[in-house]
């Protein structure tokens, strides 16, 4: 059948007047090869042209939807064509029929007696048969015609031109199917490639596909940016670019050489800015039936792994030393807890023990070997110490404040009790979270017994400030009696000083006129005595002049203390002195028969003091020396010192010694070694008493030296100069 159209084209060709107007509908058909309704309508219209067919109308078969669509008319309204469609699936329907027919075939009405005697449908080309052409392409198909062309009336008659255009039409409506499906796949193609794109663009990281010999193939954007560059970019970026691909080569070389499927590092460079990437290179062989063998490489950028793989590690090198920092430093802190004596214990914010040293050990846990009470003891001192510290942490205490307290404890090994005073702190963190407790306990016993200590002495000094008052008032008054008795004394002595010089004096005239008398008598004024009569006025004499002795000794004594022996300043040279008292106490020395040797000084002592209280000390020395010595000698040294400025006059005899016992007290008034009523020496024992005030008087003193049975030296110190 398909070959009957061809062969009418090709007899068709000789009609010359007919070529143009085919070939300006062939024309027609490749401006509009996409558009099958606009070429369809198209043909409709040649046909009404070229071979008078008025009314005729053009139906496509649409696989999809199963339906026969009308696409173009001619003679009939657009819109009924637009709206007709018929199903295919009834293979009795005689359009459908027609559609299987080998050639054109009359539909008619339902009693017609054609070719069909089926109903024929409704078409917009009214009621009454009409002529169905299949229209066919130049392929065969099982399916039958691709559309169908239907002409009323069917009294057409057959032509060249209708044969020919059922066959173009047919040709093209294939054409432009084959066409529509062509350009459909390409779109699909196009679609899928976008999307191939758009996924692997999408990827951050690099992904490639090359061939075996390390070609590029296909490249994300991101592998674009790394591996490739146009002429117009800058030299550096090219630079960049050019490196890159020699190290991604000889990455894949090696991957391909040593392990394909392992993860290999590559560092490549950014050409945007220069700086080093590091990548992660996965790469995987690839089977293509068209492309070959290929490589696909997944760039897995790990530059900032890397660097948070090193600051990791960094992080937790650093996290190592701090923990040995915060080792270190509990270990100190254990160190400094378990040395202190009092008992420490840290507790966290829940009030559970997390650390004590050894003396709070041994307050809170039950010792080995411990007496039953041990176990009750620890008890109770973990309640006191609960309740206290939960005070402190419901307590609303601000960092760096101290709660203090006093708790009783026992000792768990001795029951004894145990006053304590605790400290507790909180330690907070930099945010303020309590995160423990330290708690230092101190045995108070100690400072108890202080404070006990301290009261009795207290006591007891309060006890002596009242004696001690007492004791002062009490001396107060004796110190009160005492100056009124010195008072009383001082009286006396003046009264008595006073009585003795009036006394002396009015002892003094009487004695002065006996004795002148007995000495007048002795020499025999009154004419000559009888020898027994000359003996008593001897005796008379005699004593006389002790008692005037005495009396002027005393006077000398009075007069001192009465301050009524004033001092006679001049300058004089001891060395004169000296010959003087010996002339004085000549008869006496001549009695001793002692050899008295004065012994003066070479460089002469000329002293400032009273010449005549000089002279009266050394006499009384001298006479003294005389008095108490019996064989020997008696030596009289002068001497100064310049240093000290003092001049010594020192009487040493070889008499018979004062026994130690007596040196003081041999200067006192009236004091004798030997104050016995049958004392072998005479004398007042006023004469040590007056040389002692006399050389006090001068400024100077009398020195001692003496031993019993060996002699005795004594030595008058005076100042060379004597205070005015
Ligand atoms: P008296 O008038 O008794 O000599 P003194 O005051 O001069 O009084 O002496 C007191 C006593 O000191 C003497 O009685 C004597 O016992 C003792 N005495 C003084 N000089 C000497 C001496 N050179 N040798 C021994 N005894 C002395």
């Amino acid at each position: 059948m398909s070959s009957a159209p061809a062969r009418s084209l090709s007899r068709a060709s000789v009609v010359a007047v007919h070529n143009a107007a085919r070939l300006e509908l062939l024309e027609y058909y490749l401006v509009h090869y996409e558009d099958l309704a606009r070429s369809s309508q198209a043909s409709l219209d040649w046909l009404a042209k070229h071979a008078g067919i008025r009314r005729a109308m053009c139906l496509v078969v649409d696989t999809e939807s199963g339906l026969l669509n009308g696409i173009a008319g001619t003679g009939v309204r657009a819109e009924e064509i637009e709206l007709f469609s018929w199903p295919i699936s009834d293979v009795r329907d005689p359009l459908v029929a027609a559609l299987t027919a080998p050639g054109p075939v009359v539909v008619r009405p339902a009693r017609g007696n054609s070719v069909v005697a089926r109903v024929s449908p409704e078409t917009p080309l009214g009621a009454g048969p009409f002529i169905a052409f299949p229209l066919r392409g130049v392929r065969e198909s099982a399916d039958g015609a691709l559309g169908l062309l239907l002409i009323r009336p069917v009294a057409v008659p057959e032509s060249d031109d209708l044969t020919w255009l059922v066959t173009v039409l047919g040709q093209m409506i294939e054409k432009v199917r084959g066409r529509g499906s062509l350009a459909e796949e390409v779109r699909k193609l196009r679609r899928e490639r976008s999307l191939f794109f758009t996924i692997i663009n999408s990827v951050t990281d690099p992904i490639l596909l090359t061939d075996t010999e390390g070609r590029l193939i296909v490249a994300n954007a991101r592998a674009e940016k790394l591996l490739s560059a146009s002429e117009e970019e800058s030299e550096g970026r090219r630079r960049a670019v050019e490196l890159n691909n020699m190290l991604f080569s000889a990455a894949l070389s090696r991957t391909a050489v040593e392990a394909p499927s392992e993860a290999r590092e590559l560092l490549l460079v950014d050409p945007s800015d220069g700086s080093d990437l590091l990548f992660e290179v996965l790469s995987t062989t690839v089977e293509d039936p068209r492309e070959g063998t290929g490589i696909v490489s997944v760039l897995r950028n790990i530059t900032d792994l890397r660097r948070a793989t090193e600051q990791i590690e960094e992080n937790y090198q650093r996290l190592r030393v701090l923990e040995a920092a915060a080792r270190a430093e509990r270990d100190r802190l254990n160190l400094i807890i378990d040395s202190v004596a009092d008992p420490i214990i840290v507790t966290d914010p829940q009030g559970e023990t997390v650390m004590m040293n050894t003396p709070a050990e041994e307050l809170f846990t039950v010792p080995a070997l411990a007496p039953e009470s041990a176990e009750r003891s620890v008890q109770s001192n973990d309640a006191h110490f609960s309740s206290f510290i939960s005070g402190l942490l419901l307590g609303e205490t601000g960092p760096g404040e101290i709660r203090r307290g006093e708790i009783g404890l026992v000792n768990p090994n001795s029951s004894e009790p145990i006053p304590v005073e605790a400290i507790a702190g909180k330690v907070l963190t930099e945010s303020g979270e309590l995160t423990a407790v330290v708690t230092i306990l101190h045995d108070r016993r100690e400072a108890l017994e202080r404070a006990r200590l301290y009261e009795q002495l207290k006591q007891a000094s309060d006890e002596l400030q009242v004696r001690v008052q007492a004791a002062t008032a009490e001396l107060a008054t004796q110190n009160e009696l005492l100056r009124r008795q010195a008072i009383e004394l001082e009286q006396a002595s003046r009264l008595k000083s006073q009585f003795l010089a009036n006394m002396s004096h009015e002892f003094r005239t009487p004695l002065n006129a006996i004795l002148g008398y007995t000495h007048m008598l002795l020499q025999g004024v009154a004419g000559e005595l009888l020898p027994s009569v000359k003996r008593q006025l001897q005796r008379i004499d005699s004593n006389g002049r002790h008692l005037l002795t005495i009396i002027n000794e005393i006077l000398d004594i009075t007069r001192i203390e009465a301050g009524k022996m004033p001092m006679q300043l001049s300058e004089f040279n001891l060395n004169e002195l000296v010959p003087e008292v010996m002339t004085e106490l000549d008869p006496m020395i001549a009695r001793s028969k002692l050899t008295v040797t004065p012994r003066l000084s070479l460089e002469p002592p000329i002293v400032f003091s009273d010449r005549q209280k000089v002279k009266q000390i050394v006499v009384n020395l001298l006479s003294n020396a005389l008095k108490f010595t019996h064989q020997g000698g008696i030596d009289i040294t002068l001497d100064t010192d310049r240093e000290v400025r003092t001049a010594s006059i020192e009487v040493c005899d070889t008499g018979i010694g004062i026994a130690a016992e007596h040196h003081e007290r041999i200067f006192e008034d009236f004091r004798q070694v030997d104050d016995s009523p049958s004392r072998q020496y005479g004398g007042t024992g006023l004469g040590l008493a007056i040389c002692r005030r006399l050389a006090t008087s001068l400024g100077g003193r009398i020195a001692l030296h003496s031993t019993v049975g060996q002699g005795s030296t004594f030595t008058l110190i005076i100042p060379i100069e004597a205070p005015q």
